[in-house]
């Protein structure tokens, strides 16, 4: 049995986990469900699943939390509070923790438990945005198993030789190609991307994900973020990245090899099957997923990306060439922004706007101790939150 913590348990990803466990139930142990405020679905999720510790991100949820749970499951502790969401990453029972936080508040989680030495299946790609060097750094020195659960990242790793941490040209690779569906905006009219709902941004055409994501998705702010991460995970520069538009969603990436080689991961766009794959590493267990059918799909069509469609996706590009803490004002200037967007406090085609303004107006700094990377973080958010200001005024 391996004992499980779930960080962000009542989130997309999270409930997906919860599905591809409670198909093992022999396999699998849970030790902790985590949420912010959302003391319901914690609530019933406690009442299905029956966890050893249940943690609330915000202390007045907790309380209520507890009381509730004070009478109908008293052997489920509830904590609260980052301390609550660190301790459970990082306890004995815990073997496998699940990052599925959303934003820059899964980072220290998440970092605790690659600290710990745990296996970490990392969802939370914010955490890597905005401190690349010393997450990695931590899962080197205290022996942790980092496996992607970003399904791009987790086809990456699975069409990667066994050798790649020796350097991707020594292992053969010439290219990483990253797909990306393009969202629900990939062909709609320009002048009209400035009207379009938090609604309307929300629905992708092939996956079903939290609200922030969806939003990155649209605006490809979120293969940004995956470019960042991608070069941290396998070591590399973003000039061996191309991004590859692929609306089927069926492939999920790409790796080419310099003979010519190019291995490719595919499956239906569901995301048990990464999960599943990072719960069963290095063997393979059953998801749920139904199997592909090819000629259901018959087509797949791949095209360039207009990064005039889609700044978000330069700018990315841009903050990782900058390097130091710029990926860390990207992320957080973006998270305002999006939270901006989905309160309608801003357009859509505002979100770029606010973070190339935050990446001009905040100064890089390196990013070697996460004392400067929070400070970064702080910085851009409230230098995002005063254009954002000045746009709804
Ligand atoms: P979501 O919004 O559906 O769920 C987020 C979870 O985090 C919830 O359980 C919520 O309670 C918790 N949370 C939110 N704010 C918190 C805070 N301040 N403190 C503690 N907990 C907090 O998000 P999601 O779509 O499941 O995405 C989770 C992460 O996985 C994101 O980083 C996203 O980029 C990544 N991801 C998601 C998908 C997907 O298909 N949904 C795919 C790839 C990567
Ligand atoms: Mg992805």
């Amino acid at each position: 049995m391996k004992g499980i913590t779930i960080l962000g348990s009542t989130g997309s990803i999270g409930v997906s986990t919860l599905d591809v466990i409670s198909q093992h139930p022999d396999e699998f142990e849970l030790i902790a469900l985590t949420a912010n405020k959302d003391v319901a679905n914690l609530r019933r999720q406690c009442l299905r699943y029956r966890p050893r510790y249940a943690v609330m991100a915000d202390a007045n949820s907790a309380g209520i939390l507890r009381r509730y749970l004070g009478v109908e499951l008293p052997e489920i502790s509830v904590l609260a509070g980052i301390e609550g969401l660190e301790e459970v990453a990082v306890a004995n029972e815990t073997d496998y923790v699940m990052a599925a936080i959303v934003g820059a508040a899964g980072l220290m989680p998440t970092l605790a438990a690659a600290k710990a030495g745990k296996r970490v299946l990392l969802a939370n790609k914010e955490a890597l945005v905005m401190s690349g060097k010393i997450f990695m750094d931590a899962v080197k020195e205290h022996g942790a198993v980092l496996l992607p659960i970003d399904s791009e990242h987790n086809a990456i790793y699975q069409c990667m030789p066994a050798d790649y941490r020796d350097g991707l040209s020594r292992a053969g690779v010439s290219r990483i190609l990253l797909t990306a569906s393009g969202g629900p905006f990939r062909d709609y009219p320009l002048d009209r991307l400035p009207e379009v709902t938090p609604d309307e941004a929300c629905a992708h055409p092939n996956w079903n994900m939290g609200r922030k994501i969806s939003v990155d998705s649209a605006t490809m702010m979120n293969k940004g973020l995956e470019v960042i991460e991608a070069c941290w995970l396998f070591d590399t520069g973003p000039d061996r990245i191309q991004v590859v538009l692929h609306p089927q969603s069926i492939i999920h990436s790409l790796v080419e090899y310099v003979d010519g080689s190019v291995l490719a991961q595919l499956g239906n766009p569901d995301m048990r099957t990464p999960i599943a794959h990072a719960l069963a590493w290095p063997g393979r267990m059953a998801s749920g997923v139904k199997p592909l059918d090819l000629f259901q799909i018959a087509r797949l069509d791949f095209t360039e990306p207009d990064l005039d469609r889609f700044p978000c996706l330069r700018l990315a590009f841009a903050a990782v060439e900058t390097g130091g803490t710029a990926t860390a004002v990207l992320n957080a200037a973006n998270e305002v922004a999006v939270e901006a967007f989905l309160q309608g406090q801003i357009r859509f085609t505002d979100i770029p706007v606010v973070v190339e303004s935050a990446l001009d107006g905040v100064p890089p700094s390196p990013a070697e101790a996460l004392d400067s990377i929070l400070r970064a973080d702080q910085q851009a958010r409230i230098f995002a939150a005063s254009v954002i200001g000045n746009l709804a005024a």
